[in-house]
């Protein structure tokens, strides 16, 4: 039997990346983040303040050819029991003393991997390292928008344990590509942090607490709005897509009372402050003769590795289906400005034979279910082949 597979990737484009603040988000931040630092920093970074915005979402795509960095995007506070977000310890050796390396791995390690970043970055300024400060203020800027996000904060990361599947690219993606020009970014100046790691806790601690809003507003609006009304169809990238409608993701915003702005707010500030931190530790070295010409920035190819286990975070979790989650994941790596999947799945058994397709349901679970394709629909757009 010939072994050809035609997958056609049907998304449901909710805004940006697939983890932490959609691309959209994530660049917004980076880039406001420049505009809070001194004049001593700014003129470096204002320099290369396109590098700093464009490789923001750097991480969210090593995730998939790095092997342990899936898990610095996030941490699921509630797997360590009810008073976890206060009596989990904020130092990593302390961590350490008390759970296994590879269960804080599993649970994620994003609030102690900030630290870890942001001492790099000192390490880099001490150096005048200039393609290492830019790699890593890029970095940190990713990594602390994450921990700014209540859906980063749970192993309810989706929605997927209340049904509420595709909330997180809701509120990450959506409601920023819709309304984030209108929010207010002024949000001060940069400040020294004395103590980064209880700062970088304290946001998580902030981002966790919001959470129980964005699942019960979430569910009070669907109780509200009709299914045809909730979701709306669109062509993103030559691709059917289906995202939360404009009317829905108004409602819900309102009903937030602007905290998905608020949430943003905190994180340009607090990348600016931790970029001002890292700089300060590092004695202010003078950035003005730090210079990087254009054609020496650094760059960072990125190959997706099979091997790698991604977790299935928004939108991929693939239990009955014979492809492994792995494979889907490097699939859509192509597609990372976009969320969960609807996959359809062919099977030419031989060209004489008609197509075997079958598709997902839709992220009404994350458990999905094949159904076969009616044939009319194999006009589908986007087919990878494999
Ligand atoms: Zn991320």
């Amino acid at each position: 039997m010939r072994k050809l597979f035609l997958l056609s990737l049907a998304i449901f484009v909710f805004g940006a990346d697939l983890y932490g603040w959609g691309f959209f988000a994530h660049r917004k931040i980076n880039r406001q983040a420049v505009y809070l630092l001194p004049p001593e920093m700014m003129v470096f970074y204002k320099k290369n303040i396109d590098f700093i915005t464009e490789n923001a979402v750097n991480p969210d795509r090593r995730r998939y050819a790095v092997k342990g960095e899936a898990e610095k995007h996030f941490i699921d506070i509630d797997s360590y029991g009810d008073s976890a977000l206060y009596t989990l310890p904020r130092y990593w050796n302390q961590a350490l003393e008390i759970y296994t390396e590879a269960e804080l791995r599993e649970k994620g390690i994003g609030p102690w991997n900030v630290y870890h970043v942001k001492l790099q970055l000192t390490q880099a300024f001490l150096r005048k390292d200039a393609k290492a400060i830019l790699r890593l203020s890029a970095d940190l800027g990713h990594y602390i928008g994450d921990m700014h996000v209540p859906l980063h904060t749970t192993k309810n990361y989706n929605g997927q344990l209340t049904g509420q599947y595709g909330v997180h690219p809701f509120w990450e993606s959506r409601i920023p590509e819709l309304l984030a020009d209108e929010y207010d970014f002024f949000v001060g100046k940069a400040e020294y942090h004395d103590k980064p790691q209880l700062s970088v806790w304290e946001a998580v601690k902030g981002a966790h607490l919001a959470l129980d809003s964005v699942l019960r507003f979430e569910k009070i609006l669907t109780e509200r709005f009709p299914q045809d009304k909730k979701y709306t169809f669109d062509e993103r990238g030559g691709l059917n897509t289906q995202m939360y409608s404009r009317d829905f993701t108004l409602a819900y915003h309102s009903m937030l009372s602007g905290q998905v702005e608020r949430q943003m707010r905190r994180s340009v500030k607090m990348v600016a402050d931790f970029w001002y931190t890292a700089w300060i530790d590092a004695g202010q070295p003078d950035l003005s003769g730090v210079l990087l010409p254009e054609d020496e920035m650094p760059k960072e190819d990125l190959v997706p590795d099979k091997e790698i286990k991604v977790r299935e975070h928004e939108g991929l979790a693939f239990n009955d289906f014979s492809l492994s989650p792995t494979l889907l994941s490097s699939l859509v790596v192509p597609y990372a400005n976009s969320f969960a999947v609807e996959l359809r799945y062919c099977r030419m058994a031989s060209p004489r034979r008609k197509n075997v397709c079958r598709k997902t349901s839709s992220f009404s679970s994350n458990k999905v279910t094949l159904k076969p394709l009616k044939s009319e629909q194999k006009e589908l757009m986007g087919t990878t082949q494999i």
